[in-house]
């Protein structure tokens, strides 16, 4: 028997039960703005298929993958981060402090990112 899986939050934000700064869509990707963001720009790339962890992709989950960073790569460019530039990050679970569990890459911009991060 399949095990259902609760809509994620994201998965209420794609689906528009709960509403977000959307900047970005196609078929298989969602971008918005983060609700609490750490630098001037900060958006949350997410696949509308929802994935909980990276752990949880498969190899033929690449091209979705690849979708992913490519409209990350779109953005940034559209917001002027393209040379001064940005960061991508996917946080994975407890250590790295993920909260939502419903991968998402996280493009942080527009201002000196420290390295190495916290
Ligand atoms: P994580 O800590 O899992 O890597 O990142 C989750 C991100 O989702 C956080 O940066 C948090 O601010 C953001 N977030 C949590 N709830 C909401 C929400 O309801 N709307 C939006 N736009 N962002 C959210």
């Amino acid at each position: 028997m399949n095990e259902i899986m609760a809509d994620s939050l994201f998965t209420k934000i794609i689906n528009r039960q709960i509403p977000a700064d959307i900047v970005y869509e196609d078929d298989d990707v969602l971008a918005f703005n983060d609700i609490s963001p750490q630098a001037p720009v900060h958006i949350l790339i997410v696949p509308k298929k929802q994935v909980e962890t990276i752990n949880d992709f498969q190899d033929d989950d690449a091209e979705l993958i690849g979708k992913i960073v490519l409209a990350a790569k779109r953005i940034a460019k559209e917001k002027g981060l393209s040379d001064n530039g940005y960061r991508l990050i996917f946080n994975t679970n407890a250590d790295a402090g993920q909260t939502v569990f419903h991968v998402h890459c996280h493009l942080i911009g527009g201002r000196m990112l420290n390295w190495p991060p916290g």
